[in-house]
């Protein structure tokens, strides 16, 4: 299920970026070991009583193409459109600025809930100096100070409040998928194309404005999908959308919400970093992948060129082994009927269970094939294995000990399941457990 979202504005130097970092806490360690995430971070996961929240720096959507009043306004812009509720940043020391007013303008008028936070308050003398910011219009101010931890637990609290009931539920047999890409590879033109070859339900479903961007429809064979809308591709033209953060953001939000991610590639473009990044994010989601090379028509096509593009693929996304390749264009709608079939495969792949009794079958033979490696005159001595959940398929091995089991042996147990069993599509994973 997914969480809500708050997202931080407020203009330059406010403190927002300490702020995110306080929020996400001990959390960040684990987000920058994920592939994509690291650094320049502006999108993470905080908890708060107990509740799991996301949380985006709208600071750190490089936008310096932009004049600086268009800057703040977009990224005020960016936070009505993604967040659940926005904390806006503002300074006691600076006090209230021409800035903070055109911000605090534009989110008046929306209907996003705002918690207003008046950071560097880091003594009890400033704290007392934060009366003027009620002239902003937005309510009660929060006296704050990010880089001394005081106060945010408050701000958290009445971001809470307005935290939206949990309505995302999801359905069962619907399979949720997303187009992720950089900007231009043609995430909007698949869409549009395979939305004009399949039957759309158009439903009026309840809930928050972000869910209705949302697009169900029918394929041939009867499969009800949810596509995810990550481009903003019904409302498209703002300028902020075509750069790669906020792409990256946007991935990293559909992909928390997606069974299945089509990762799109662009042929003529070859692979970049960002690409691997937030594949490598879909991967460590659980998230089944396939992997789309559009703008297949701009390619002169020789002997072999699909398959050396392929070879170019995985050596690129080595991780991803496991994913389909299929080549499209979204100009000429080459193959692109084969999407919903092969999305519909891969997510029930996905869900697949298989019986313990197979399974240990399949894992006795492996071992025999492969013995068990050895540590300090140790053997690794595997006991049984069972499926724990699907979504992506989980499997607990119980062993004498787990410090035993190497990458690799995992490696090869993870390729002998998928010989004996259709995992094409999805990640699985292996944890090793200490039978007691
Ligand atoms: P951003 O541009 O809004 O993301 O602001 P930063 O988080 O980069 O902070 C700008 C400057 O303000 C940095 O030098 C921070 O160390 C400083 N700063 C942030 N929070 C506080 C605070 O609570 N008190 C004081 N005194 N300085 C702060
Ligand atoms: P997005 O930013 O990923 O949503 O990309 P768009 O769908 O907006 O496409 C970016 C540009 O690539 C547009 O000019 C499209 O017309 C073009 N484009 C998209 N798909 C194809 C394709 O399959 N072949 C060709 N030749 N151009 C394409």
């Amino acid at each position: 299920m997914p969480s809500p979202t708050i997202a931080i504005v407020g203009r330059p130097n406010v403190g927002k970026s300490t702020i995110f970092n306080r929020i996400a806490g001990e959390r960040i360690s684990i987000v920058e070991d994920t592939p994509g995430v690291t650094r320049d971070r502006i999108y993470t996961k905080g908890e708060w009583l107990n509740q799991e929240f996301n949380v985006i720096d709208t600071g750190g959507i490089d936008l310096s193409e932009e004049p600086f009043k268009d800057q703040i306004k977009h990224q005020a812009e960016i936070a009505i459109e993604e967040a659940d509720v926005i904390i806006f940043v503002t300074s006691v020391r600076e006090g209230v600025t021409e800035d903070d007013e055109l911000v605090a303008n534009i989110l008046y008028k929306s209907n996003t809930p705002v918690v207003l936070a008046v950071n560097k308050a880091d003594n009890p003398e400033l704290r007392n100096d934060i009366f003027d910011f009620y002239t902003l219009g937005l309510g009660e101010p929060f006296p704050i100070s990010g880089s001394h931890g005081i106060g945010l637990g408050d701000v958290l609290d009445e971001a809470a409040k307005h935290f939206p009931d949990k309505t995302y539920t999801q359905e069962d047999s619907m399979i949720y998928f997303s187009l992720i890409g950089r900007p231009n590879v043609g995430k909007s033109s698949l869409i549009n194309a395979m939305l004009g070859e399949n039957r759309v339900i158009v439903s009026e479903i309840e809930g928050t404005t972000r869910e209705a961007v949302d697009t169900r429809f029918v394929s041939a064979s009867g499969q009800e999908f949810t596509m995810i809308d990550t481009a903003g591709m019904r409302k498209r033209g703002k300028v902020y959308e075509k750069t790669e953060k906020y792409s990256v953001m946007r991935a990293m939000r559909a992909i928390e919400r997606s069974d299945v991610v089509l990762m799109v590639l662009d042929a003529k473009e070859g692979i970049r970093e960002q690409d691997k990044k937030v594949a490598g994010y879909a991967h460590e989601a659980g998230c089944a992948i396939i992997l789309v090379v559009n703008k297949w028509d701009l390619l002169e096509k020789k002997t072999n060129t699909m398959r050396k593009f392929e070879e170019k693929v995985r050596n690129e996304f080595l991780y991803l082994d496991y994913a389909p390749i299929i080549f499209v264009s979204a100009k000429t709608t080459q193959r692109l009927q084969q999407l919903p079939d092969l999305i519909e495969r891969v997510g029930l792949n996905q869900n697949l269970r298989v019986p313990s009794s197979v399974l240990n079958d399949v894992i006795m033979d492996a071992v025999a094939i492969n013995p068990t490696p050895t540590d300090k005159g140790r053997r690794l001595k595997i006991f049984y294995a069972t499926q724990v959940s699907v979504k992506p398929p989980t499997f607990v091995i119980f062993v004498n000990d787990e410090n035993l089991m190497h990458f690799s042996y995992s490696r090869f147990l993870e390729n002998q399941i998928r010989r004996s069993f259709e995992f094409e599509g999805t990640p699985i994973r292996i944890i090793p457990r200490k039978r007691k």
